[in-house]
């Protein structure tokens, strides 16, 4: 063999080589590659079963909080113990609790996880602070609070579980807990439009310009969140509340779960009876509460 034809098959060796170094780095590349497509595969399957954020949310209403052991009628009322089974489940099963800022950040598209929840309480008995906030504070929740304006003394009365009369919290409380415990939050249910004239509900009464003087005389407490009295309201009084700075207001009828298409200032609640029980108050906060869904959803 002449030292020219050597020197080819050299060369043809080498590319030889250089091929068989260029397939197996390309069958290298082609198996990760196969491998990074399985294992994408993989966890996007296992998706499915992991938190895709709250599409429903639960908001809880309760009323009056009375000790354990109470006898009553009204569905309005909850036992203290009846509350703590729920909110210790809420807490043991890994719900997060909602504040009124919190829900304004998930409709306006921020994601919060699929369990979680709102709770509020109307009319702002003092109850609710006496005997509902050391178990809102014991399981570290967030909790919120709509107090009528004109029952809101500068001190709230010691508590007297004998007591035949209604007593709110006052405003020494609404200062204490901005301080010690922010997530227990008060908001407005009116200053003075939580009655009825003739059997006719506020939103039938007042006109605009009286529901804004209603408005400003709750400026004080620094209120920006309403709960409508019994739920009741009208394009008037949501523009009212627009027109004075407060980003949403809580409805109370029909009990659904709220969505993000609601309107903002007829936030959808869900009442909480005292004689409820624990599978029916499970299903409601599941979310999966079939007579909770709104069907025009
Ligand atoms: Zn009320």
């Amino acid at each position: 063999m002449s030292e020219e034809s050597l020197q080819n098959k050299r060369t043809i060796c080498f590319t030889g080589l250089k091929r068989k170094e260029r397939y197996t780095k390309l069958l290298i590349l082609a198996v990760l590659t196969a491998l990074t497509v399985m294992m994408c595969l993989t966890s996007c399957a296992g998706g499915a079963e992991e938190d895709t954020g709250a599409e429903r949310i639960p908001i809880l209403a309760y009323h009056k909080i009375v000790p354990a052991g109470t006898e009553f009628e009204s569905s309005l009322l909850i036992a203290e113990d009846t509350f703590e089974e729920q909110m210790k489940y809420l807490h043991d099963e890994g719900y997060t609790t909602l504040t009124p800022d919190e829900l304004c950040e998930w409709y306006d598209g921020k994601e919060f996880p699929e369990k979680s929840v709102m709770i509020t309480f109307d009319d702002g008995y003092y109850g609710t602070y006496y005997l509902a906030y050391p178990i809102i504070k014991k399981y570290d929740q967030a909790a919120t609070v709509f107090c009528i304006g004109h029952h809101i003394d500068e001190k709230t009365a010691e508590w007297d579980s004998n007591a035949s009369e209604d007593h709110y919290i006052g405003a020494d409380v609404i200062e204490k807990m901005r301080e010690e415990y922010p997530r227990f939050r008060f908001e407005s249910h009116t200053f003075d439009m939580h009655r009825k004239i003739d059997n006719e509900h506020p939103a039938d009464i007042f006109t605009y310009d009286q529901m804004v003087e209603d408005i400003k005389k709750n400026e004080e407490y620094g209120f920006t969140y309403l709960a409508y009295p019994w739920g009741d309201h009208n394009e008037t009084f949501e523009k009212a509340l627009a027109d004075n700075g407060y980003k949403m207001a809580f409805n109370y009828r029909p009990y659904y779960y709220a969505t993000r298409s609601d309107n903002r200032y007829a936030v959808n609640r869900i009442k909480i009876s005292g004689k409820m029980g624990m599978k029916k108050f499970k299903k409601i906060v599941s979310g999966k509460s079939k007579d909770h869904i709104n069907p025009d959803v």
